[in-house]
């Protein structure tokens, strides 16, 4: 099968076009329609083997976690999807693999309304570039910068949980190869979950004013927000929303280092102004408060130990 026929078999009628796309696969450039008054939101994340996912993963959850963790920017800034494209390098042809990736692919795509309406094709080592396109009102974006000293912090979503799932898939290989031998923390790292929809109900009624997605950790990912923000905040540890898994599995130390450290989890950190937390969580239960902003730099616990922003890092 050549490029072009392959494109064909797995690649078209992802997710269902959009009002936005004037023009998808099949052309130099997709066409995307704009509208005044509206931003368009651009990222891109990589996704290799055995440092995103495990090289043996279910290829299923490989195109659901490739889509899921790109994605996972837009949540964070609130634009509401309109199409991704897919730069997808390939050591061979291998029809199962691909009807199942590209299945992965379709399903989180449909779910979230989220079209695929381009891309590349090469043969190389695995390497998997997913670039998602949003939009937002321009007055509505989140942005890292924004929090105020005396907003509410809080975490959308639950913490630790992908940390010990990754834990667990590397210690036993072969449980990658089958996502449905997976528990709640296999399935915690390898199928993220999107915030998309709370995040749009979020957007659209209360005045949240600063937003990052935790990928590398809780503490790392709160540090570049307090520092686009030039601010400080006071974190409550006891209060984090650590998954219920390792509440019954863990001790209350490794517990927070999963929850503080672990990355990979895709919650959302978010900050609001204290009068618009009633709303905020009738919107969205799952929203935790962990702590407040408060003048200054930097980040301290409760008892004002100072705590350092230790995360996932690559280089
Ligand atoms: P060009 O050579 O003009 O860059 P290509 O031959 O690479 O175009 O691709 C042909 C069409 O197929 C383009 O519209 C491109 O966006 C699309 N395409 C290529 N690879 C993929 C893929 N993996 N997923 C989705 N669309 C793809
Ligand atoms: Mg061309």
């Amino acid at each position: 099968m050549d490029e072009f026929a392959l494109i064909q078999q797995y690649f078209s009628g992802i997710g269902t076009p959009s009002q936005q796309v004037v023009l998808g696969i099949g052309d130099d450039c997709a066409l995307l329609a704009g509208h005044t008054g509206e931003q368009l939101a651009l990222s891109v994340d990589t996704s290799l083997p055995d440092r995103h996912f495990p090289a043996q993963a279910d290829p299923w959850a490989i195109g659901w976690r490739a889509l899921s963790v790109a994605f996972s920017d837009l949540s964070a800034m609130a634009a509401e999807p309109v199409g991704f494209t897919l730069a997808l390098s390939l050591p061979e042809q291998d029809p199962a693999w691909l009807q199942a990736f590209s299945q992965g692919l379709r399903a989180f795509a449909e779910a979230q309304s989220c079209p695929l309406i381009g891309g590349d094709t090469t043969r190389g080592p695995l390497a998997i570039s997913v670039q998602v396109i949003g939009r937002a009102p321009a007055h509505r974006v989140w942005r890292r910068q924004g929090a105020q000293a005396g907003d509410l912090i809080a975490v959308l979503g639950d913490l630790g949980a992908a940390y010990a799932g990754l834990q667990s898939l590397l210690g036993d290989p072969e449980l990658a190869r089958d996502r449905h031998q997976w528990g709640a923390v296999e399935q915690a790292y390898m199928l993220p979950e999107s915030r998309m929809q709370e995040a749009l109900r979020l957007r659209d009624q209360v005045p949240v004013t600063a937003c990052i997605d935790i990928s590398d950790g809780l503490l790392a990912d709160c540090q570049h927000l307090l520092a686009a923000s030039a601010v400080a905040a006071e974190l409550d540890l006891a209060a984090l929303p650590i998954h219920p898994w390792l509440k019954h599995h863990w001790t209350p130390e490794q517990q927070l280092d999963a929850a503080c450290e672990g990355g990979d989890d895709y919650a959302l950190l978010l900050t609001l102004p204290a009068t618009a937390w009633p709303r905020a969580h009738q919107l969205c239960p799952h929203l935790t408060i962990i702590g407040r902003c408060v003048a200054g730099a930097g980040m301290r616990n409760q008892a004002g130990a100072p705590l350092a922003p230790r995360g996932f890092k690559h280089f």
